[in-house]
Formats: C-alpha cells, sequence, structure tokens
C-alpha cells in the first residue's frame, strides 16, 4: 500500500458483536469506508466475564451452566448463517478447548491458564465475524494478532513490546491489507514463550490504538453503544448535547473526575503519534460521533461537566500548623501508608480539608476508611470526616486565565451550599463538592445555564 492512500482500523467493542444482527450492522460500517482494512474486535458481549468465571475454577454444575450459556451466545449467531457447517466445526473445537481449560482451572487455576481461556472470546468473534463477511462475498481473512502482539509476561496485564510490534507489523500484516481486509482480536497478545497473555479488561482499544500506530493509519474508529461524548451525563440532564470534538487531555480530565468516556490511557499510542480517534454507536452510526484529538479549533472555555458521587471530605484542625512545619508531610505520610489517594485539598492557617475517593478506583480495597488511619491522624490533630458528598468537575480551557468563570458558575448556585472549591491549579478544570443529595440538582443547574 502507498503510504498516500488513506487507512484506517475499527475497532468493535462486545456489544457490536454481540449477536448475528449486530455483526452484520458492524460489517454494513465497515464496508461503508473503503480506508477501514483492518478490523479489531473483542469477545461477543458478556462471553468475557463468562469465561473469566470459569478461569476461576468453579464446580462442575456450574461451568456446565456457563459453557452452556457461551455456546448459546455464538450459537445464536451460526444457527443464522446460510451455510454455518464449516464454522460450526471450528467454533465447536474452540468450545471444547474452553471445556478442557475450565476443567484444568477447576483443579488449579493460574494467570498463564486464565488468559489463554479468556483469549477464547476474541478468537471466536473474530471467526464468526469473517464469516458473516464471507458469506456476503467479501474476502476477509483472518489474522491471529497474537503473531505481532508480543507482550511481556505479566498475564492479566501484560504490555505490550512496541518495537518488535511495529516490525512484525510491517513484516507480517502490512502486506496483507492490500489483498483482503483483515480480522483480527483485541486484548489478546503472546509472551516470548508464545503463550498467551492478556492487555487487562477493556484492552482491546489499547490494541486498536497499538495497531492504529505501528500502521500509522490516519484515524481509529472505536464503535462502541454511545454516540460519542457528550457534554454531561445524558441520564441526569437529557439535554446534554454530543461533542463533535474534544481533545485527548479534556476527555483525559472528564475520565478522571468520573464521566464514562473512552480512558485516554488505553488510546496513548494515539495520543503520543497524533492519530485522531474517532468514537460512535455501531447501533446508529448515522448519528456520527465524537473525535478525539491532540487539537482542536476554538477550544471552548466550558466543555463538560463530570459528576463523581460518593465522596468523603476529611478536615484536619491544628493549632500545631500555626507556622509549623512538616506537618502536611506527616499527614500525607499516614494517608500514604494507609495507602490512601487524595483528591482535592484546600488549606487554611490551623486547618487542611481533603477529599478521598471512596469508590474503590482511588483508594484501598473497600474503599471505606481505615479505623487504624483515623487513629493516627486523631494522634496529630482533631478529624472530622464527612461523607456523602459529590464531587462536580467543570472541564473546559485556561479556566484560570479567564475572567468572571466564578460569577458565572457560582452565580447561579446561589440556592445551593458549596462545601469546597478547587480551582487555579490546572487550567482544564474547576473542582467543587456539594451534598450528594444535591449533586443532580447542581450539574443540571449548571448544564442549563452554561451548555443550553
Ligand atoms: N473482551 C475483553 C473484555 O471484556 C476486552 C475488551 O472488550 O476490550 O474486557
Ligand atoms: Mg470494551
Amino acid at each position: 500500500m502507498s503510504t498516500t492512500t488513506s487507512l484506517r482500523i475499527a475497532k468493535f467493542g462486545g456489544t457490536s458483536v454481540a449477536d448475528f444482527d449486530a455483526m452484520n450492522r458492524s460489517a454494513d460500517i465497515v464496508l461503508a469506508d473503503p480506508a477501514v482494512r483492518i478490523v479489531v474486535l473483542s469477545a461477543s458481549a458478556g462471553i468475557t466475564n463468562l469465561l473469566v468465571a470459569l478461569a476461576e475454577g468453579v464446580a462442575q454444575e456450574q461451568r456446565d451452566v456457563h459453557l452452556e450459556k457461551i455456546r448459546h451466545i455464538q450459537y445464536a449467531i451460526i444457527d443464522r448463517l446460510s451455510h454455518p457447517q464449516v464454522i460450526r466445526e471450528e467454533i465447536d473445537r474452540m468450545l471444547e478447548n474452553v471445556a478442557r481449560l475450565s476443567e484444568a482451572a477447576a483443579l488449579a487455576t493460574s494467570n498463564a491458564l486464565t488468559d489463554e481461556l479468556v483469549s477464547h472470546g476474541e478468537l471466536m468473534s473474530t471467526l464468526l465475524f469473517v464469516e458473516i463477511l464471507r458469506q456476503r462475498q467479501v474476502s476477509a481473512e483472518w489474522f491471529d494478532v497474537r503473531k505481532i502482539m508480543r507482550t511481556n509476561d505479566r498475564f492479566g496485564r501484560a504490555e505490550p513490546d512496541c518495537d518488535t510490534l511495529s516490525a512484525l507489523t510491517r513484516s507480517q500484516l502490512q502486506p496483507r491489507l492490500a489483498e483482503s481486509l483483515i480480522i483480527t482480536q483485541g486484548f489478546i497478545g503472546s509472551e516470548a514463550k508464545g503463550r498467551t497473555t492478556t492487555l487487562g479488561r477493556g484492552g482491546s482499544d489499547y490494541t486498536a490504538a497499538l495497531l492504529g500506530e505501528a500502521l500509522n493509519v490516519d484515524r481509529i474508529d472505536i464503535w462502541t453503544d454511545v454516540p460519542g461524548i457528550y457534554t454531561t451525563d445524558p441520564r441526569v440532564v437529557p439535554t446534554a448535547h454530543r461533542i463533535d470534538q474534544i481533545t485527548f487531555e479534556e476527555a483525559a480530565e472528564m475520565a478522571t473526575f468520573g464521566a464514562k468516556v473512552l480512558h485516554p490511557a488505553t488510546l496513548l499510542p494515539a495520543v503520543r503519534s497524533d492519530i485522531p480517534v474517532f468514537v460512535g454507536s455501531s447501533k446508529d452510526p448515522s448519528a456520527g460521533g465524537t473525535l478525539v484529538c491532540n487539537k482542536t479549533e476554538n477550544p471552548p472555555l466550558f466543555r463538560a461537566l463530570a459528576l463523581r458521587r460518593k465522596q468523603t471530605l476529611i478536615t484536619l484542625h491544628s493549632l500545631n500548623m500555626l507556622h509549623a512545619r512538616g506537618f502536611l508531610a506527616e499527614v500525607f505520610s499516614i494517608l500514604a501508608r494507609h495507602n490512601i489517594s487524595v483528591d482535592l485539598i484546600t488549606t487554611s492557617e490551623v486547618n487542611v480539608a481533603l477529599t478521598l475517593d471512596t469508590t474503590g478506583s482511588t483508594s484501598a480495597g473497600d474503599g471505606l476508611l481505615s479505623s487504624a488511619m483515623l487513629t493516627e491522624l486523631s494522634s496529630l490533630c482533631r478529624v472530622e470526616v464527612e461523607e456523602n458528598l459529590s464531587l462536580v468537575a467543570l472541564i473546559g480551557n485556561q479556566l484560570s486565565q479567564a475572567c468572571g468563570v466564578g460569577k458565572e458558575v457560582f452565580g447561579v448556585l446561589e440556592p445551593f451550599n458549596i462545601r469546597l472549591i478547587c480551582y487555579g491549579a490546572s487550567s482544564h478544570n474547576l473542582c467543587f463538592l456539594v451534598p450528594g443529595n444535591d449533586a443532580e440538582r447542581v450539574v443540571q443547574t449548571l448544564h442549563h445555564s452554561l451548555f443550553e
């Protein structure tokens, strides 16, 4: 392929290959764009979870139920094909592997065995998708991504070797693109000894970004079940609208503050190689989507609102703080010892207020504040804990350089109690805490005044 021809990679998530109709819709999307020469697929929705459960080693009865569910999902696709015979045999072979590996896992599980087992979800969905395309008279080739996606042997969270990937892509994958459409697996790879690895749950986006980078594509299309990224969660604000273009930086801020958007960490190869990523819904491709890129034209002051619930605020009071040195260092070392991650922080002469995310993503274990930690803090200062607050994050550009932001934001929030404000550390966000019960109304009020 000449490098001037445009080349795109399309990735379809689990819901986009969940059943026969979904696979056909995804096939329509692929065929509508001649620049798409390579397709990355997740496992059909539900399959990975079932395989993970099997890999954990379940009793025979439960095992049979899970295996039957997997068979049912894949057979529902096979049964709608006009020539099911050959593919049925192939899928049967895969299902036999799955049954055999599940039995082994019931005796003794291991991370290597888990990855081997779980990889069958993507192996099967790609086989089925190729068959659907072929029965539609499209020349399509199944490509085992493990041949080029070489990783270390950290099973379950393997990290790919990008130099090897790039070399192997050039020798093994690139030449094939001119001949037929290539269908390959997201999420899986292989380590030095040839054993199957996985890149971590949800890893198919990462695969698409890595392959997109290695192939130097001009766009990565991520097809999912939502038509792009919204100004805020449409379940909270029905008038929320789709953002047509957004920067990786803004999307990262949104993800950090709890918005369910593509996580830019998984798109890192696209960010560093400056490849735009399109996000759209395979259920409704004509609805358009969001283009995520390094730069957008006229970045707006206000971009989006994110809401994170279940925040805990800790306030520390100590007269020792007065003109003291090292008090904060002591506080942070206690928190670090207890594996607690601090989100927002404000300080005054004798007080420090900070939030800990207790949803489990950034704090340790069950997300509850351990009494051991509180006891340690209490030996240092007076401690107050407030629970059930919500963090509202306004994401935007050059927020701390603009005038009047405070009035525009807090002017309309007059009826509400604002418990804490963080502003100025990042020019991309302004965050504040409100009582949990008010959170939705705060977001609705702000959205109405800033985005509608
Ligand atoms: N099938 C894998 C999962 O469910 C990978 C992916 O869908 O991205 O996590
Ligand atoms: Mg996914």
